[in-house]
């Protein structure tokens, strides 16, 4: 193809807004173009990385049985009642409302559309099993959508839904599955790790993310030192190092003091000469999830953590039974429910539940605010000083605690989730009386499970792995040409009909190519290759034509080999294979 009919707009600059690598590169090549905030345009180089990464995912999951359907975007209000998630999906949900003022939203995942899909067709336990996918468009209202593509309103998504009629099948399924993403992720050619989750509110009771590692991700990862234990922070359980023993000291008596001045932790450290991790820091959250409008109430808790662990809000989420993890008082809020501002605030004479971290239960006669503005209590203990409603794993693990499994420690990766499977029981079956006849022609619920990709941010993950400093360096799996050839005089006749011969005998060895056949200088041309990234750049200049030669050069490693124009096809292949 010809880049004068591709319309290919590059620039120097990256926008503002572009923080990582992947972002910048990508506005920087004419990929992406911003129509809206998190929402873009796909060029027509774009759109081919896309496509080729939608045909390796249909290759794969058509090889296991999968069925492709497309479904609809707009979705009615009525179904997303059925399982409550009208309200529980919170501000995510785009809705508004037609002519005939009913509501819709746009969807921003299909388990009650499927759901309603299947459960008019399969009436017996012999239409089982079933595994439905689709290839869409999603929309989820982000707060903050950024990073392009990572993280965008609008985006393409693949999802898959399985109905089994059992538990052990449809664990069966999700094993499936869970191979058919590997095979997947290891096909494009990118570095993951699959590592245990959170399900958020898709639910369920098993499930595992795919993990794109990169230093710009947004997700923390802990993965263990000697075993295969790996983990998204938002689940990974905290055990301390074993140097941190119970305290063995006797209660003392309880005592207020003043402390001026002394809000944080780390200035009530340094002016106590006290460690961080013998000092409690005490947290306000509201458990009011706002899903009934009508009440305003904060319903606020006290989460107790050692003065240098951090809370983890989904591990709150969790023990608490929430649907989303829950959002922190404000100040005022804190004020209002403790009489003291942040800082002096602490669990002694507190009316409201307490959740104490079980890092705090091996702590004695420790530090809190006082609830009274500048003052603080020592010797505190629970049992005698307050009463804990629970102790529970609340903080966030870190590199360096030990692995759940016994062996090694933990270790700290930043990753992109690009995948997630769910083993989802009959959350929605239930709910939306989606039933089968078994064996004995009695009604039984389906067994469900999810499987999503997100296929654009796979695409831009890809990137995020796999660039340098002067532009993109697509893994052949998914480049949008495999090879690009440089033009070098467009005038001279002799010289582009080289090109065009180059080309013809490239696409007849089945190899996509680009020309850039724009009247620019060399160096231009060969920045632009370099930012555009395809694997393999063929420069065809007048001097070169003399000799007798061509340049083929690798993207990867910039390494130049000469070639004679008849072994160009030879040459390309060789090299693509090796890639
Ligand atoms: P995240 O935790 O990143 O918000 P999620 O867990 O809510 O994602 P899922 O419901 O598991 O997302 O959706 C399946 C896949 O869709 C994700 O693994 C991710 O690759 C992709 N995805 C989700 N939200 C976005 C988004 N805002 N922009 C681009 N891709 C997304
Ligand atoms: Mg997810």
């Amino acid at each position: 193809m010809k880049w004068s009919q591709c319309h290919i707009y590059t620039s120097k600059e990256a926008p503002a807004d572009a923080e990582i690598a992947s972002h910048k590169l990508l506005v920087r090549g004419g990929y992406l173009k911003k129509l809206a905030p998190g929402i873009y345009t796909y060029s027509h180089l774009l759109l081919r990385s896309i496509r080729k990464f939608e045909a390796l995912i249909r290759d794969e999951l058509n090889r296991c049985g999968c069925t492709e359907v497309l479904m609809p975007v707009v979705h009615p209000s009525s179904l997303w009642e059925e399982t409550g998630r009208w309200t529980e999906m919170g501000a995510g949900l785009l809705k508004f409302q037609n002519r005939n003022q009913h509501w819709f939203c746009l969807a921003a995942t299909h388990e009650e559309a499927v759901t309603d899909y299947i459960r008019h067709d399969i009436k017996s336990y012999r239409d089982l099993p079933r595994n439905i996918y689709q290839i869409q468009t999603k929309y989820r209202d982000e707060i903050r959508p950024r990073f392009g593509l990572m993280r965008c309103r609008e985006f393409i998504m693949k999802d898959a839904y399985s109905f089994d009629a059992n538990q052990a099948d449809a664990l069966k399924s999700y094993e499936q599955m869970y191979a058919a993403y590997k095979a997947i992720f290891s096909r494009l050619g990118l570095e993951f790790r699959i590592v245990q989750a959170d399900a958020g509110n898709i639910g369920g009771s098993q499930t595992h993310e795919f993990q794109v590692l990169a230093e710009a991700g947004e997700d923390s990862l802990l993965v263990s030192t000697s075993s295969d234990f790996a983990a998204n922070i938002e689940v990974a359980p905290a055990i301390d190092p074993e140097s941190v023993k119970e305290s063995t000291e006797v209660f003392l008596p309880i005592e207020k003091f003043p402390t001026p001045n002394l809000k944080t932790i780390a200035q009530l450290s340094e002016a106590l000469q006290i460690k961080k991790s013998e000092l409690v820091k005490t947290l306000f959250y509201s458990t009011n999830e706002g899903f009934d409008p009508k009440d305003k109430s904060l319903k606020p808790i006290a989460i107790l953590l050692r003065g240098e662990d951090d809370a983890n809000p989904v591990k709150i989420k969790n023990v608490l039974g929430l649907v989303n993890p829950p959002l922190m008082l404000t100040d005022e809020e804190v004020k209002e429910v403790t009489g003291a501002w942040p800082g002096s605030c602490g669990p002694v004479e507190l009316k409201i539940p307490i959740y104490m971290d079980t890092g705090v239960s091996k702590l004695k006669n420790f530090i809190v605010g006082a609830n009274e503005d500048g003052f603080h209590l020592k010797n505190v203990n629970e049992s005698r000083d307050f009463k804990a409603t629970q102790i529970a794993d609340l903080r966030m693990a870190k590199e360096g605690d030990l692995c759940p499994s016994g062996q090694g420690v933990l270790k700290a990766y930043r990753g992109i989730e690009v995948g997630h499977v769910f083993y989802l029981g009959t959350k929605y079956s239930k709910k939306m009386q989606a039933t089968f006849l078994d064996k004995n022609g009695k009604a039984q619920p389906l067994e469900m499970g999810c499987y999503g990709i997100g296929v654009t941010r796979t695409v831009q993950a890809a990137i995020e792995q796999s660039h340098d400093v002067d532009g993109i360096v697509w893994p052949k799996s998914i480049a949008p040409f495999h090879v690009h050839i440089c033009a070098l005089d467009v005038k001279n006749e002799k010289l582009m009909a080289l090109v065009r011969q180059v080309e013809y005998e490239l696409e007849a060895s089945g190899l996509e190519v680009l020309v850039d056949d724009r009247d620019e200088r060399p160096g231009v041309k060969f920045k632009d290759a370099d930012l555009l990234g395809m694997p393999i750049r063929i420069s065809i200049g007048a001097r070169g034509l003399e000799a007798g030669e061509v340049e083929v050069v690798e993207r990867k490693n910039k390494v130049v080999h000469k070639v004679a124009p008849q072994e160009v096809v030879a040459k390309v292949q060789s090299l693509i294979k090796e890639l």
